[in-house]
This record gives C-alpha cells, structure tokens and sequence, in this order.
C-alpha cells in the first residue's frame, strides 16, 4: 500500500465547489455502482479538527452525510461531551461511496477515492485529526497501524497533530471500549485548547 493522506496533499488543488461537482460525478471505482449518494463531508469547512472514519453505511448513503446514523450518533454524543459539534469539526471518511455490507475498502477504492480526501485536508487546514479506526489510522499515516495498540497515541506528521482512536461502530459492538475512547476525548480536548487557545474554546465541567 502506497497511499497516505499526507504524502502529496500540497499538490491538491481543488476548490470546494469543483471537488463536490467532480465527486458527485466520480466513478474512479467500483463503489460508485451501487451508491445511492457520494458522502463528501459533514461540518465546518475551517474547523481546527477533522474526523475522518472509514467509508459511509447504508444511512450515510441514502442521506449523503457522513455520520448519521447510530455510530455517527454515538459521535455526536462523545462531541458533545467535550463541548464540541458539527459546527467545531468537520467530518468526512476515507472512501465517498458506500462499500457493499460496509465492507472495508480495498487498497484500490482507498487509493482511488485519497484525491478527495486531500483536496478536503488542504481546503480545512486542520491542525488535528482524529483518525476513527484501523482504515483511516492507515491511510492517513501508517499503514501497519493496529488500533487496540496505537489508539490514544498521539503522532505529529508535517505539523498536524494525529490522534487514532476507535471507530464509534466498534464501540457500539463492544461496550468495553468505550472507557479507552473516552480517554481518547480528553486527550483531544486537551490538544485542542493547547493548539487553539484562540478559539475560546471551553470544555464542559466535569469533563
Ligand atoms: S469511492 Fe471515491 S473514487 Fe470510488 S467512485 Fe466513490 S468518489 Fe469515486
């Protein structure tokens, strides 16, 4: 696997309505047969955090946001306990269209689809990621990324503060991760008011 969201992202140079036309047209991949809508990207297009998960499921693909349904759900919870929303993030996935049964993509949908995804990085400018699962860890920084080992783990690449942690999916099918994901919220809360004390950002008490 060669593709890696960082590698080359200077060179993209889309503007916002350019890559929504060119993706809502894509057909780089297979994917593109059976989608119902490519899933672009959800929230503030100058937010300071960027999400990025996996590829969308089946409420993701008949609404065109990512993130709608129960894991996105269980997001928007998990935001919310660090006093943040859509309107403080943005959030978007790996592949744009929806792999049969939410299948991970394969190597060549990932590579197909990365353009995308490099053109929404160099638009946002995040200065953190929050990579949500193994797939996106991989693609955006280290392919031989396990996320039950290097989740909560921060990494700094070209100036961007990269934090894996679990899918919200993975945290619906195994309770027992959520202690370690709630770890993983306080460690960005406390990156983001580090790198953005600007922002007058403040989390909830309690949290
Ligand atoms: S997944 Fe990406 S590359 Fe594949 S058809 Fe959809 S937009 Fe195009």
């Amino acid at each position: 696997m060669s593709a890696c969201l960082l590698r080359g992202y200077a060179a993209v140079r889309y503007e916002w309505a350019e890559l929504y036309q060119q993706a809502n047209g894509c057909t780089g991949c297979g994917l593109s047969q059976a989608r119902t809508k490519v899933v672009i990207g959800d929230g503030n297009p100058s937010a300071k955090i960027m999400f990025i998960g996996e590829g969308p499921g089946r409420d993701e693909d008949l609404q065109g946001i990512p993130f709608v349904g129960a894991a996105g759900k269980l997001l928007d919870k998990m935001l919310a306990a660090i006093g943040l929303d859509r309107t403080k993030t943005y959030i978007c996935n790996i592949v744009k269209c929806r792999p049969p049964e939410n299948r991970v993509p394969t190597d060549a949908e990932a590579a197909a689809c990365l353009p995308y995804l490099r053109a929404q990085f160099a638009l946002v400018q995040p200065k953190i990621i929050v990579c949500l699962g193994a797939t996106a860890a991989r693609y955006i920084y280290d392919e031989s990324v396990r996320i039950t080992r290097d989740r909560g783990a921060w990494k700094c690449k070209k100036g961007i503060w990269i934090l894996p942690t679990y899918h919200p999916a993975a945290l619906l099918r195994d309770e027992s991760k959520k202690r370690d994901a709630w770890d993983d919220m306080k460690k960005l809360k406390a990156k983001y008011e580090e790198l953005c004390p600007e922002s007058g950002w403040k989390a909830p008490s309690g949290g």
